[in-house]
């Protein structure tokens, strides 16, 4: 049984007015919940204790924590919203209202399916907090799915893969999203969960004393070269992302590289490439494996070096190389940028009204790398409102505009982040995620405006195609630009991403867009160059 005590050890430098609150949240909700079990039978309590705990190691504040024990008393128990308010303020009930409000949200299959994200969508770029909760809230229920009626375990299952896992994916938390797949493929993908469970444990039945011996060799050359300052970890790669992988490579786990993978944890950038010219000087790296998304990150933030290394022993394993901070974001996402460090950054305002000082955090412009005026505003701003990924934002604008829901609304959202995702390939190995049905122009302008507007054709996998061809998982897609090319009318025919589309229909001056592209803050983004692979 989890304890507040336990909880509050594990918030980072918590105040002893953090821990009041978190003992007063705690009690509170052992209270509300007194009698209440779950359907394994133990005290309902465990079930928002867990939940309290998992925030409190994502790093979040003591209110998110707070709000996190209370989150199922407004739903499940005689406790009001106004007992909420009373007791703990607007901004925990307005936390605690939001993952009620989600809890409506179902996955039923297609039908029901644009409803229930528009819905997700709302109560998320209201507060991101809210989302976070509700993501440790799934992850404690999925741990716990074994005892719920199997009639339910599936649809609870297929919810998680069809909504949380993306919503995790897209937020950037690596861990979650890994624990959440894992956790609902044996219910969704029964059979295939077996086959890939069986054909990891032939081919790495002792995989953690392979990579314990690489990992001992490893860490000896690192010190011997005096680098100091750093870790090491392994993972075995997760079932349900090597059963996808698998599906692609027809299911030959020969061709599957990243199986094994070794983390080193260093303290600075410079530290990330000198370790990877350690690493290849130790071991053969296999030719054009090395991924450098340090200098050119994934969509959804992700910092790391990848290089895939033959070992003396003959094992076959991906090297991951990150510092400090971009392991913790690979891991928490977006929570690492809201998280919780100093009184300072969430305890430093008086609660005041939500949407004060939550609305300038969805609908302000983001981008990854800041201009000269963005830093002036960010004096103004607290630090955990910065790195909120563009896809927030831009569906916070739309919902603005649109009062209603539109169907137009419905469309971006299904095609631009519910919708299967693909991960096609810059001839250089950077990674473009974008939706299934996406084209070569779509690619385009993910890649930049200007080589969107600029393309004159392209090649997938080194062979010449058409415009309008449909991209696949893994291609290698490169554009040919030339200065006279530009947008036709036509392009919209094939171009699936919003994003695409309104550069295509401003281009052509079909819509009273804003009249200079570098509004957009994507265009804050490194224009495209060679990366630099050593
Ligand atoms: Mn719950």
């Amino acid at each position: 049984m989890i304890t507040a005590k336990q909880i509050i050890a594990t918030v980072s430098a918590a105040t002893p007015t953090d821990a009041e609150l978190i003992e007063r949240a705690f009690a509170f909700a052992e209270k509300a919940h007194e009698g209440h079990t779950r359907y394994s039978g133990e005290p309902y309590m465990n079930h928002v204790a867990a939940v309290g705990l998992k925030l409190a190691e994502m790093g979040m504040g003591p209110r998110t924590i707070a709000a996190g024990l209370l989150h199922d008393t407004v739903e499940d128990t005689p406790v009001t919203s106004e007992d909420i308010k009373r007791e703990f303020g607007d901004e925990i009930l307005f936390l605690v209202e939001g993952v009620t409000k989600l809890s409506s949200v179902r996955y039923y299959g297609s039908d029901r399916h644009n409803e229930s994200l528009r819905k997700l969508f709302v109560a998320t770029s209201q507060d991101i907090r809210v989302l976070i909760i509700k993501l440790a809230d799934r992850l404690h229920n999925m741990l716990t799915l074994e005892y719920v009626k199997p009639e339910k375990q599936l649809r609870i299952a297929r919810e998680t893969l069809e909504i949380y896992v993306p919503v995790a994916h897209r937020l950037g938390m690596g861990r979650i999203r890994k624990e959440l797949e894992d956790l609902a493929f044996p219910y969704v993908y029964p059979d295939e969960h077996k086959r890939v469970a069986a054909l990891l444990e032939q081919k790495f039945g002792s995989s953690n004393e392979v990579l314990e011996r690489e990992r001992k060799v490893l860490q000896k050359r690192l010190a011997d070269v005096k680098l100091l300052d750093f870790s090491t970890s392994f993972r075995v790669k997760g079932l349900y992302s090597l059963f996808h992988k698998l599906k692609r490579k027809e299911w030959d786990i020969n061709t599957v590289y990243d199986l094994l993978a070794m983390r080193v944890i260093v303290s600075s950038m410079e530290d990330c490439y000198r370790t990877l010219g350690i690493v290849h000087e130790l071991w053969r790296p296999l030719p054009g494996r090395v991924k450098d998304y340090i200098a050119f990150p994934k969509p959804n933030g992700y910092q790391s070096i990848h290089t895939t290394v033959t070992t003396h022993n003959g094992t076959i394993m991906e090297i991951q190389i990150r510092t400090r901070k971009m392991h913790h974001e690979a891991e928490f996402g977006v929570a690492s940028h809201i998280a919780y460090k100093a009184p300072a950054v969430e305890g430093a305002k008086a609660p005041v009204s939500p949407f004060s000082t939550l609305l300038p955090l969805l609908f302000r412009p983001f981008s990854w790398r800041q201009s000269a005026s963005a830093k002036i505003e960010e004096k103004r701003e607290t630090p955990h409102q910065q790195k909120i990924p563009l896809w927030i934002s831009e569906i916070g604008q739309i919902y603005q505009k649109d009062k209603a829901p539109t169907a137009q609304f419905i469309e971006d959202i299904r095609n631009d982040f519910f919708s299967n995702r693909i991960f096609v390939f810059t001839p250089t190995g950077d990674v473009v995620d974008l939706p299934v049905g996406a084209t070569p122009i779509d690619f385009a302008y993910a890649i930049h405006s200007e080589v969107g507007n600029h393309t004159f054709g392209s090649k997938v996998n080194k062979k010449l195609v058409q415009l309008d061809s449909e991209l696949k998982n893994g291609d290698i897609v490169e554009i040919e630009t030339r200065k006279s090319a530009a947008p036709t009318k036509r392009w919209l025919d094939f171009a699936k991403t919003s994003l695409a589309r309104r550069r295509i229909r401003n281009a052509l001056g079909l819509d009273n867009g804003p009249t200079h592209e570098n509004k957009n803050p994507e265009e804050k983004r490194r224009p495209p160059r060679r990366a630099g692979k050593n």
